[in-house]
């Protein structure tokens, strides 16, 4: 059936590339976009086009920042730049943020240590953090990392890695839910979570 429409399979084939897309729910965005406005799917095309283009991630914290602006973060005078909180992914970034209980830093790993799919250390950001804490300025390092196998594995290599440096090492607090993942913890949990952090320090 799909053969017979061509421009329709070289869509499919095209959005099937993106991971999350890949799913039943594939069609239901084909079917939204077919069915839409032409004006509002020129609009998407060109916002794609020019966020590909004009963002980028900040070679400090690797949230993502417009390629002409400094990061809002790194240089806000607002923030605490002596506390980093390490996150998985720029969405949990996001999450902790709209929890308005937390003013320092971030830094997105890009990724957990993964074997079973292909994700080794060297795949993320940890050296990149290890050399931020080495400048000297960074005295507290907050492990906001899914409870899940893949965020306890993470957490032990990045506490590895920060041995040397001597800076406090915290992590969320257990309150967090067994496999829970940050960026789908209310504003409650995260502020609780956040708040009765315990020290790692002492497995330095
Ligand atoms: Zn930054």
């Amino acid at each position: 059936m799909i053969n017979s429409v061509p421009h329709l399979k070289q869509l499919l084939r095209q959005l099937q590339q993106v991971p999350y897309l890949a799913s039943k729910n594939l069609y239901r965005v084909v079917d939204h976009l077919l069915g839409s406005d032409p004006r509002m799917v020129a609009n998407l095309c060109d916002a794609l086009t020019k966020a590909r283009d004009q963002i980028i991630r900040c070679s400090d914290c690797f949230i993502w920042i417009e390629r002409s602006k400094p990061c809002s973060f790194c240089t806000s005078s607002k923030r605490d730049q002596s506390v980093v909180c390490v996150v998985q992914s720029w969405q949990d970034a996001l999450s902790i943020e709209t929890s308005e209980s937390y003013r320092g830093l971030y830094h997105v790993l890009c990724g957990l240590v993964s074997p079973l799919d292909g994700v080794g250390p060297q795949d993320l950001t940890v050296q990149h953090l290890v050399r931020r804490v080495e400048k000297g300025k960074i005295k507290e390092i907050i492990l906001a990392l899914n409870q899940t196998p893949e965020g306890e594995a993470t957490s032990i290599y990045v506490v590895g890695q920060l041995k040397k440096s001597g800076v406090m090492v915290s992590a969320l607090s257990r309150g967090v839910p067994a496999g829970g993942s940050i960026a789908f913890m209310d504003r409650l949990t995260i502020y609780q979570a956040l708040s009765d952090r315990r020290s790692l320090s002492g497995n330095l």
